[in-house]
């Protein structure tokens, strides 16, 4: 933990110390009359977003005190490296190709990154992380089911980086519920030293309320508790998020839709000329090496489907990503390209 944050003193509101039920609120400066809308949100929300995490609690199965609610799980890689890592001095271990933000939030707070990619079967190369780590590396992140590669990470081998490495593990399970290999949240007791990051942005369907999960040991969440935004999850949020986790069939209706409509687009895929190699995935995307991809992106844009262009990333040379959409849209998206010009001459 950084020195600064250690001797933090954190933001207080009047409402820390009155737990109580108030009839008069005069502490905080807010408009008092009410919103002009047909809910009121003239009251800043629970800053520790209780109830919600009450919420969290029946479905994950952890205790409040080990949840961190980020505003999306973007907020919670910032704070972590925020917390844990000195600008300029510190270092992350980052295994590409993986998730962009790590990167990028390392780059914004001045933390320094070291790469280690990963396998040519996308697995932990763990000798070289090894080699890697030195006495200022302080976090690494691990995307399991990676993006953009859509595989699980071997779970042996992420115990051995939790059971060695002196710094924060953290593994990034936004793709978790699509997976077939189990969530780390059960480890949360026998390592200190792990963080599960989660989201309700993917499966959970609600990516634009921007909701995030850490998952940790105590002392670890009450340091993001102390240096987050005092309002970080705003009200309509918390309310819609609490409302949204009461639907955990439809859910679950939708995750498996997911996961059949992934291999039936991954067989009907396979059969094209233009595709030369589709990635194995538990996640809601697949990973597709293409003979020209840079010009089929160009021509599925051009029919209005976007998907994202990955050739350029380290091990992932010829690769388009594609999210799974509704059995429709994927229909359109293979239709698209088996009409693709090139192939058809
Ligand atoms: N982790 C991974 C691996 C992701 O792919 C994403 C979103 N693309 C995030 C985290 C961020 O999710 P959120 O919407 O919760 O910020």
């Amino acid at each position: 933990l950084r020195d600064n944050i250690r001797k933090l003193t954190p933001y207080s509101s009047a409402r820390d110390e009155f737990k109580g039920e108030a009839s008069i609120l005069l502490d905080a400066n807010e408009n008092a009359f009410g919103s002009p809308l047909p809910v009121n949100y003239n009251r800043y929300p629970d800053p520790l977003q209780l109830n919600l995490k009450e919420k969290v609690n029946q479905i994950k199965g952890v205790p409040t005190e080990h949840i961190f609610v980020g505003n999306g799980s973007d907020e919670a890689i910032d704070l972590l490296l925020r917390a844990f890592c000195r600008p300029g001095i510190d270092n992350i271990i980052i295994v590409p190709p993986t998730y962009g933000m790590y990167e990028v939030s390392a780059n914004i707070n001045d933390v320094l990154i070291k790469r280690v990619p990963l396998t040519t079967e996308f697995q932990l190369d763990l000798n070289s992380i090894a080699e890697t780590i030195d006495e200022n590396s302080k976090i690494i992140f691990i995307c399991s089911p990676n993006n953009p590669t859509g595989n699980s990470i071997n779970r042996a081998d992420i115990e051995t980086l939790l059971n060695n490495f002196n710094g924060i593990v953290v593994v990034d399970e936004a793709y978790i519920n699509f997976a077939k290999q189990r969530s780390f949240i059960q480890e949360l007791t026998e390592y200190n030293n792990l963080v599960v990051l989660q989201t309700l942005s993917k499966a959970w369907g609600l990516a634009g309320l921007r909701i995030g999960m850490a998952f940790a040991a105590r002392d670890i969440i009450d340091v993001l508790n102390k240096i987050k935004p005092p309002y970080n999850i705003n009200e309509a949020s918390q309310t819609l998020a609490i409302q949204a986790l009461e639907n955990v069939d439809e859910i679950n209706t939708w995750i498996k839709t997911t996961v059949r409509e992934r291999e039936k687009l991954v067989k009907d895929l396979s059969t094209l000329p233009l595709i030369q190699y589709i990635y194995p995935s538990e996640a809601n995307f697949i990973l597709v090496k293409m003979t020209t991809p840079r010009e089929i992106y160009k021509y599925l844009v051009e029919l209005g489907i976007i998907v994202r262009d990955r050739s350029s990333v380290i091990l992932c040379e010829g690769c388009l990503r594609i999210t799974i959409g509704t059995p429709e849209e994927n229909q359109q998206l293979l239709h698209a390209l088996r009409t693709y010009p090139l192939v058809n001459g």
